[in-house]
């Protein structure tokens, strides 16, 4: 058990080779640097001259900075120089709901440290990926990457709060692993050029937040960078095998930007490099023309961008709908009861035919991950809504046939 800053800032060298450093303490709420009350990053910024340049793994360099400044906070260096990234987390901005809707796509992640801050929020530690990992922020609402060049105020220091920075869960339990997605550590960010405020107030106003960007399109974002990152994050691949379907869906996604819709393909070019870059980043197997090719004959047959066409009608349709009274009375998931409105809607378009819906387009009709939609729609078959007329053939991409059968 670690009972002091030097401790900490020992162990951290001495048991998992995190270089560290002192930063400034907080007592009774105030920064213990010249500034006082007036410092507006309290306990969070370096003692020594070179910050995170300073730091080491050396015992007798940290005993000596303690000696020093016996109140320090103790920071470790993020990067390369300790083998770790780490993902901020900012519940105040959203960061907590945003970890959860990437895991809701791309998979749960492994077990790993995880540093709970004085302010509610977390540090989040994974392996460094060995390619160079720029500090970003926001790469999703409350969610930054601290990488090579930054820092990570640690346990057990003082925060603003009074509180002191604690593990929920130490590297000694389980060290930082892979990201099993680790081309989130390379995404562009949409907010990198805006102000706090305009962020907080875009987070704070956006019905769900995160990875998808949903049936409705981009038509609502107010830059290239957003809408680019939007469509990354809705259509990166989680496996293999989907390159050719995800390209296609991220020239429906791009065409529904309103700067692109009349674009000449060849100006998209540097958007698919950079769907190519965060796709391949670890997987650098085939060349960028197979991808580029693939995405050059999808872009003009895209008829429906994402947000138009009979779908978007529907699930309007469904979400104003009335259920069916016997939903009604055994569910209480609105977005279940939402998911059967749209089953019905889609009977009814389809006449006497059963229809197709895919796990991935009933998930963003209604707002849940795709493996939810796959549960829920195999309770309906259960519970008798739908029967399935032929199941999904995963090797010919094709979705399932279904049949509405609940009023
Ligand atoms: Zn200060």
């Amino acid at each position: 058990m670690t009972t002091t800053c030097l401790d900490a800032a020992l162990s951290y060298a001495g048991d998992f080779g995190w270089e560290v450093f002192p930063c400034h303490s907080v007592q009774d709420g105030v920064c213990t640097c010249r500034k006082g009350k007036g410092c507006s990053e309290p306990g969070k910024h370096p003692r020594t001259r070179h910050g995170h340049q300073d730091a080491t793994t050396d015992a007798k360099d940290i005993g000596a900075w303690w000696r020093c400044y016996p109140t320090a906070n103790v920071a470790i260096r993020t990067g390369q120089a300790s083998d770790i990234i780490v993902l901020d987390i900012d519940p105040r901005h959203g960061g907590d709901d945003s970890l959860q809707s990437l895991q809701d796509r791309l998979g749960p992640l492994p077990e790993h440290p995880v540093a709970e801050t004085g302010g509610g929020g977390t540090h989040r530690l994974f392996k460094h990926p060995g390619d160079r990992v720029a500090g970003r922020q926001a790469i999703m609402p409350g969610i930054d990457i601290r990488g090579d060049g930054n820092y990570i105020v640690a346990p057990v220091s003082v925060h603003q709060s009074g509180r002191r920075y604690r593990w929920r869960k130490d590297a000694a339990e389980v060290g930082p692993p892979n990201l099993p997605y680790p081309w989130l550590f390379f995404l562009p960010t949409p907010n990198a050029h805006r102000d706090i405020d305009t962020q907080r107030h875009r987070t704070s106003s956006a019905r769900v937040p995160g990875v998808s960007g949903g049936l409705g399109g981009l038509r609502d974002c107010c830059s290239v960078e957003e809408a680019l990152q939007k469509a990354l994050l809705a259509t990166l691949p989680t496996g293999p095998g989907q390159r050719h379907d995800l390209l296609f869906r991220f020239a429906r996604y791009l065409k529904s930007y309103p700067a692109f819709a009349q674009a000449p393909v060849s100006s998209m070019q540097p958007y698919v490099r950079e769907w190519y870059t965060a796709a391949t980043q670890f997987t650098r197997t085939q060349p960028f023309e197979d991808f580029w090719f693939d995405f050059a004959e999808g872009w003009d047959k895209v008829t429906t961008p994402m947000g138009t066409g009979a779908m978007k009608d529907m699930i309007e349709r469904a979400k104003v709908a009335t259920p069916p009274a016997r939903a009604a009375k055994e569910y209480t998931h609105p977005q279940l009861l939402c998911l059967i409105c749209l089953c019905r809607e889609l009977q009814v378009q389809a006449g006497d035919s059963p229809f197709y819906l895919s796990i991935r387009t009933a998930g963003e009709a209604v707002g849940i991950s795709a493996r939810t939609a796959a549960t829920w729609l195999n309770g309906l078959v259960v519970d008798r809504y739908l029967i399935r007329e032929k199941a999904a053939d995963k090797s010919k991409r094709k979705a399932a046939f279904y049949r509405y059968t609940g009023d």
